[in-house]
């Protein structure tokens, strides 16, 4: 399968409810990966600035920001959910969608 992938980062603050460690409001540096497949239209699946500005319009209000006004439990498993069906809302194909939370941490949506 051929896919193109843009990869952006931002960085937000949140709190896991009731969990002993990440209870307290703590940053991170998020990164978001997006992976898109569909039919080559001259050369291209899509344009990759077009793809990067879908994916900032909807990341871009978590930038700076306190990632529980968002959601209730705003855990990198759901961060990924959310913004997976913001996409699809988009009409974007996406057929991988990766959250990172630090370097080494990450939820992942394969389709
Ligand atoms: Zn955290």
């Amino acid at each position: 399968m051929l896919t193109i992938c843009v990869s952006i980062a931002f960085d937000a603050a949140h709190y896991i409810p009731g969990h002993e460690k990440c209870g307290n409001v703590h940053g991170h540096t998020y990164r978001v990966e997006v992976e898109v497949t569909g039919e080559l239209k001259e050369g291209m699946i899509m344009d990759f600035s077009d793809l990067e500005a879908a994916v900032k319009d909807i990341i871009g209000k978590y930038d700076h920001n306190l990632l529980n006004r968002y959601m209730e439990n705003p855990t990198c498993e759901n961060m990924c959910l959310k913004i997976f069906e913001e996409l699809k809302g988009k009409g974007l194909n996406v057929v991988r969608l990766r959250v990172y939370e630090t370097p080494e941490k990450w939820a992942e949506i394969k389709v």
